[in-house]
């Protein structure tokens, strides 16, 4: 059974059902390096994924380019996005992404992690700067990313806001203001306008590996979800979840590799800064009495505090 290939709401882009989330090859995850991530993505290319999802903080443009040499452009599908606010910094940021990805256009731009309307009134100049953008043809469709039920609610009644990119997973893991019946609900609303919808973390961010099998099924069970990003680091891990997508069994072996634990490991040397604390929109982190600690109940393992640490002490293993 192939993977199948849907439109992303109205705008015209055509996807695979499953889209590779680039996160967790990158530097704030297993950082493979710009040579394994492209085999891992001309791979995902060979399997019938060709719709891919990165972000300025992810550091895996440059993984990306190099995938994409000697392969036609319109073959594949980029999403990325920035937490720019301003029109020039949105400019920048569709610049750098632009340079660093080697390409004219970018079929989905947009804004990262937003909380609320609140945050996307905020970003009204930016969202402008994605409108002309796509007028000028450097983007093909305006994005947004979030944690929050109330910005796709917010993105069902905004038609300049094309595609939303929702955290959806069977048990509402990393939903800041709401469940998953209120998250399904919002996208379908989003979906119903005609926006595109590609979800993520189908897993939770690693809580849901047990029951990979089920937990991507329930989320491509839903017609409103056009796409479902799925971060990969290996091309084993990628062959399970085309198989699990594809609705083709999976052997006990593959399950066990998948099942494979990850936590969030902050070192001994952390100087509570408190910088990673400040970053963590799900309240995961607090500083203890020797070093910053985290909450595993709450943590989605997104890896976006390790960014914020100058001293290198989080990692996501
Ligand atoms: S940012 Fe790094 S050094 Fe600062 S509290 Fe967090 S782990 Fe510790
Ligand atoms: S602690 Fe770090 S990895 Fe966990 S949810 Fe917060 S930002 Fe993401």
């Amino acid at each position: 059974m192939a993977l199948d290939i849907t439109e992303l709401g109205r705008t015209g882009i055509r996807v695979s059902r499953l889209c590779v989330g680039t996160l967790t090859m990158g530097p704030l995850q297993a950082n493979i390096g710009v040579e394994c991530g492209a085999e891992l993505i001309r791979h995902a290319i060979d399997r019938g994924v060709f719709f891919f999802d990165t972000a300025e903080l992810y550091g895996t443009y440059g993984h990306l380019r190099r995938a994409m040499q000697g392969i036609p452009r319109e073959s594949v599908v980029i999403a990325s996005r920035c937490y720019a606010y301003t029109y020039d910094g949105m400019r920048r940021s569709l610049e750098r992404a632009l340079a660093e990805l080697g390409t004219d256009y970018i079929d989905i731009f947009g804004l990262h992690e937003q909380e609320s309307r609140l945050t996307l009134r905020g970003h009204a100049d930016a969202i402008q700067c994605l409108l002309d953008a796509k007028q000028e043809g450097l983007i093909r469709a305006a994005g947004v990313s979030t944690h929050t039920v109330e910005v796709v609610r917010a993105v069902s009644e905004m038609r300049e806001i094309d595609v939303v990119h929702p955290i959806f997973n069977k048990r509402g893991i990393g939903i800041i203001d709401g469940n998953t019946a209120e998250m399904a609900d919002a996208i379908q609303a989003a979906s119903r306008r005609g926006a595109g919808v590609y979800s993520m973390k189908p897993l939770g961010g690693g809580h849901l590996f047990r029951e990979a099998p089920e937990a991507i099924r329930w989320v491509l069970a839903h017609e409103s979800v056009h796409s479902m990003a799925i971060g990969v680091k290996s091309c084993d891990e990628l062959d399970a979840d085309v198989a699990i997508a594809s609705g083709l069994e999976v052997s006990d072996e593959v399950l066990r590799y998948l099942a494979g634990e990850k936590h969030l490991l902050i070192e001994e040397w952390c100087s509570k800064c408190g910088a990673c604390v400040k970053s963590c929109r799900h309240g995961a982190l607090k500083l203890g009495a020797d070093r910053a600690e985290v909450d595993a109940n709450k943590c989605v393992l997104c890896g976006y505090c390790v960014a914020y640490c100058r001293d290198f002490c989080i990692k996501v293993v």
